[in-house]
């Protein structure tokens, strides 16, 4: 296992240790031991588990869950299906930590998805330790936000 990751601090702490996660928020306040119950940020929909089937926590339509990593990836196949994971989660809760270029090219070197990206052939973190973006990944956010309005407006959406 390659344990040279990013530990996100908003990670799910289900998700199997790797550089693949999903995100979550506590839900409650730390006990003495400094545990506390975690909501997911993607949650039943299913699209995440359909592209990795057998990477996520299954999915069933009978009870509210939340979305996670059961474990990593181990071969191009399931990394491929990982990094569709990722792509088609809409909230962007479903992010890569590691430090594989390959990978990070794939997910467009967007920080919406990944911890690091490359920057004039440098890989650098995207998130601060307070789990927000650093200013720099907050600049190239909102180009992707504007570049995804420009190519997704229709003629009447002037305002967009
Ligand atoms: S965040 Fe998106 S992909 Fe995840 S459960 Fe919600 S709708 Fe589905």
């Amino acid at each position: 296992m390659n344990d040279d990751f990013f530990q996100h601090p908003f990670r799910f702490p289900k998700n199997a240790a790797g550089p693949f996660y999903t995100t979550g928020v506590p839900s409650t306040e730390p006990d003495e031991n400094g545990n506390c119950e975690w909501d997911g940020n993607c949650l039943w929909c299913g699209a995440p588990e359909a592209e990795a089937p057998d990477l996520f926590f299954p999915f069933d339509d009978e009870s509210y869950r939340d979305t996670y990593f059961i474990r990593q990836p181990e071969t191009p196949e399931e990394t491929e299906q990982a990094i569709m994971a990722a792509k088609v989660c809409c909230a962007f809760a479903v992010r890569y930590g590691g430090h594989d270029r390959s990978i990070i090219e794939r997910l467009d070197n967007a920080p919406e998805l990944c911890d690091y990206i490359s920057v004039e052939g440098e890989l650098r973190l995207t998130v601060a330790d307070d789990g927000e973006f650093l200013p720099f990944a907050t600049k190239i956010v909102k180009q992707n936000q504007a570049e995804w309005r420009r190519q997704h407006k229709k003629w009447w959406q002037f305002w967009l």
